[in-house]
């Protein structure tokens, strides 16, 4: 089904762009060169944001700003309690403005208005669960080490943080990661993707306005190739937190060891749903088309393959196309809209040759496969079968609303179908029975699985990927320790025996 009706849409596009400076050392400042970048809205290919555009220099300005204030500033040097009031100030401040940050974040990215208010609430949520790590955030001590030691291990924050992050849920994403580097007690600097950098830009006032000190954490909006090779890469920067594709993760890794910095990855997924033939029908057949379609498929946890009983696949699968069909596809303006617009260009050709590539390779498309005839950029929800696990199709991202269905017999082998990837990011199984959900899941090389459920995220929670889609974890209680040092106190007392012995 495909929706055009737009209400408020031209009244909303009448307005004047946002406008953007960089946020460097608690002030707005234009680009040194005076560089500009305009955003469009993919949806509507409309100016919507027009941005001082960050080079070298301002990169370099900005991590000398948040060094400063990690050296010498008064961030690190608070009570957690401070930290904490001061990061519950952030997330209601971010509760404040929910509209005003959910009308951009859908403006640059074309997803449907209500997923970007549930993206803004939910990412509010991640600096309220922040501040209460910033308390508990504590080291460890040992009085078993005899007599004369007392061991103590103290959590040091690391320092400065480089954080880049990717256009999909670039409100969520920056909220999984600044408010736990703030609570350790970090300095940070943040480049948000070039095509949807609004949200960041607006966080910045919204620090400001709480109290976090200037310098404490500087904004720039400007290419990765430049700004973000910069933050990878400056020997003043103690650590990388990316989100992003696993091939410029790669490079950033890479370019990181030239200073050995800690880092902290969150990449690609291309993520299973194993549906047995006892599952909940109608939750599968829903969380499947939920799964694949959400975000226009632009998730790092897209369920992207679907892996279905052979008993029930081509009755599952011909149930996923006729709720496929159901999809409300349009802009993201319009009211009961589920899928908006591709968020790049780039991507809606890339998501275009996936297709191409599958049919190609012998896949059928049951459904989709085509642009949507109308203005902007939107791709059909489409559905593959006859998809095998030597097809591309079937192990690599397409980052876009093209579901995959392969099939198995057994339990054995839906585990090596669901690992047969090179990534491990999230995955589900669909099964009534207690002992096949937890034997596959158990088995299941992936950070995340969903037993009878998808997509669903806690704060509690930690989140991350194995082998190519990531490495360390974001979320849950552990997640301000991601950003400390280690640093342990060997206290010895009373006399010391000496190593030195004179002849005798
Ligand atoms: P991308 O890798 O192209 O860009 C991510 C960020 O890196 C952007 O800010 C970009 O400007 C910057 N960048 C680009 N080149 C750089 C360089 N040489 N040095 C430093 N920074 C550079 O990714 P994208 O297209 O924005 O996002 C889509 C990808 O992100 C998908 O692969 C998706 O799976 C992944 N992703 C992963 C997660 C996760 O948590 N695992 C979440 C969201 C998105």
């Amino acid at each position: 089904m495909i929706l055009t009706d737009t209400p408020n849409a031209s009244d909303v596009l009448a307005r004047a762009p946002f406008r953007g400076k960089l946020f460097i050392d608690g002030a707005w400042t234009d680009a040194l060169d005076g560089s500009m970048l305009k955003r469009k809205s993919p949806a509507h290919d409309h100016v919507v944001a027009v941005y001082a555009k960050a080079g070298k220099v301002d990169a370099e300005r900005a991590i000398a700003a948040a060094r400063r204030a990690f050296d010498e500033g008064p961030w690190p040097r608070m009570k957690g309690a401070e930290r904490a009031r001061i990061l519950r100030s952030v997330a209601e401040g971010i509760l404040a403005r929910r509209q005003e940050i959910a009308l951009l974040e859908t403006l640059e990215n074309g997803k449907p208005l209500a997923q970007s208010l549930a993206e803004v609430d939910g990412a509010a949520d991640l600096w309220h669960y922040a501040a209460t790590l910033a308390r508990n955030l504590h080291g460890d001590s040992y009085n078993t080490l005899g007599e004369h030691t007392l061991g103590v291990v103290l959590r040091d924050p690391i320092g400065v943080v480089s954080i880049i992050t990717p256009w999909n849920f670039p409100f969520l994403i920056v909220s999984q990661k600044l408010p736990f580097a703030l609570a350790a007690g970090c300095t940070a600097v943040v480049k948000p993707s070039e095509f949807t950098s609004g949200t960041t830009v607006m966080l910045a006032e919204i620090l400001h306005q709480a109290g976090v000190p200037p310098g404490a954490v500087n904004i720039l909006v400007g290419p990765g190739s430049v700004v973000g090779d910069v933050m990878v890469k400056h020997p003043q920067v103690d650590m990388l937190s990316f989100t992003g594709s696993t091939t410029v993760g790669k490079q950033a890794v890479a370019a990181s060891a030239q200073t050995l910095k800690k880092v902290s990855m969150e990449l690609g997924g291309k993520n299973p749903q194993i549906v047995f033939a006892d599952c909940d029908w109608e939750a599968a057949v829903d969380a499947t088309v939920f799964g694949i379609y959400f975000n226009a498929g632009q998730c790092c946890n897209s369920g992207s393959r679907v892996l279905v009983q052979a008993s029930i696949a081509e009755k599952f699968a011909a149930a996923v196309v006729e709720r496929s069909k159901r999809v409300r596809v349009g802009d993201p303006l319009a009211t009961g809209v589920q899928v908006g617009a591709i968020t790049t260009d780039k991507q809606f050709e890339t998501i275009l040759a996936h297709i191409h590539d599958a049919r190609r390779d012998g896949a059928t498309v049951a459904l989709g496969g085509s642009r949507l005839a109308m203005p902007g950029l939107y791709i059909e929800p489409t559905v593959l079968t006859g998809v095998t696990p030597d097809m591309a199709i079937a192990r690599e991202e397409v980052f876009g609303p093209v579901l995959s269905v392969l099939t198995f017999e057994t339990l054995d082998e839906a585990v090596q179908l669901a690992n047969s990837t090179l990534y491990g990011l999230s995955a589900a199984v669909w099964s009534s029975d207690f002992t096949t959900c937890l034997s596959a899941a158990r088995r299941i090389k992936a950070g995340t699985v969903w037993v009878n459920t998808f997509l669903e995220g806690h704060a509690e929670l930690p989140f991350g990927g194995y082998r190519e889609s990531g490495i360390g974890r974001e979320l849950g209680r552990f997640a301000t320790e991601d950003y400390t040092e280690t640093k342990t106190l060997h206290m010895h007392l009373g006399p010391r025996t000496d190593w030195y012995v004179p002849n005798r």
